[in-house]
């Protein structure tokens, strides 16, 4: 052999290589990758997310979340096992139920993306401390983080400073003080044409001080937690079925609140045909805003 024909052997033995190396490599990166979701029910957000994610695909299996008794009262929780299934068959693509395994996959995935929810980060910390884990944002359930989040009323909203609706805030504040519960004090009035046609307050029922004699749920809870656990009539309710019960009509009326209505005044006033809601200060939770806003009520905060 001629050194210039040994030397194309070695120049084409190299590329060899080098290929070789090329195509292991790709196949590590995509080795890399693993998809890990909890998936309670099979729907549209989950698929989506699958299929907007490469890597191998994987629903968190129940082992790994046994710590988690409240996921039990998910009553349409299918097992992981049927949700790997048929995810699978939906996505074309293999789809497995990661379990008792997990140290495993901790050191055969370096990068697991999840989405940015409560069971995510559960897992996460407590079995992939080692591994880069990409939270992608993604609305797939209510969990406990998103149901308790205080979501920030819309920076572009109205504010209003007007003397009138400085003095209605404060006398729905005024009535929320009549409010014998021992949590807070919340105030409402119905109000047409500056004139107050109802105004309520939150109250525990039967009577003022059921809560005294029996309990209350709340007292489980820290500010801001389960906000739909109460026994009390909220404000807003209070001053609407006053008004349904005096005969007065709620349509094209304003709301004025001391803080910004709960989801579920929010979802009774989006019916009650009242078109702006004035209110003190406070914040969203769960989708009140939202449902305000799709109703074509005008929120204003008064300052
Ligand atoms: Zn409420």
């Amino acid at each position: 052999m001629t050194l210039s024909k040994k030397s194309k052997t070695a120049k084409v033995l190299r590329n060899v290589k080098k290929n070789k190396a090329a195509r292991i490599k790709h196949s590590k990166l995509k080795k890399k990758t693993a998809i890990l979701l909890w998936v309670p029910v099979v729907h549209a957000g989950y698929i989506k997310f699958f299929e907007e994610n490469g890597g191998d695909a994987f629903v968190i299996g129940k082992t790994l979340v046994e710590d988690y008794p409240r996921l039990e009262r998910d009553i349409r929780a299918v097992d992981p096992k049927h949700i790997a299934k048929s995810l699978s068959t939906i996505l074309r693509r293999k789809v497995q139920v990661l379990d008792k395994k997990i140290q495993v996959f901790a050191k055969k995935y370096p990068r697991v993306v999840m989405a940015a929810e409560e069971m995510s980060e559960t897992v996460a910390k407590k079995f992939l401390l080692k591994n880069e884990v990409e939270y992608k944002p993604a609305f797939l359930r209510w969990d406990k983080k998103i149901s308790d989040t205080e979501n920030k009323i819309d920076p572009h909203r109205k504010i209003s400073v007007d003397a009138l609706h400085k003095e209605l805030v404060l006398r729905a504040k005024l009535e929320g003080s009549k409010s014998p519960d021992w949590w807070r004090q919340i105030g409402a009035l119905l109000v047409r044409n500056g004139k107050v046609l109802t105004s309520g307050h939150n109250k525990h029922l039967p009577h003022l001080r059921h809560q005294d004699s029996f309990g209350d749920p709340r007292m489980n809870y820290d500010y801001g937690e389960a906000p739909n656990t109460y026994l009390s009539i909220h404000a807003e309710a209070h001053a609407l079925v006053l008004a349904a019960r005096q005969g007065i009509k709620t349509e094209g009326a304003d709301m004025f609140v001391s803080i910004f209505p709960c989801s579920n005044c929010a979802r009774l006033i989006s019916q009650s045909g009242v078109k702006r809601v004035y209110y003190g200060g406070g914040y969203s939770m769960l989708e009140g805003e939202k449902v305000l806003k799709d109703a074509g009520i005008e929120i204003v905060l008064v300052q």
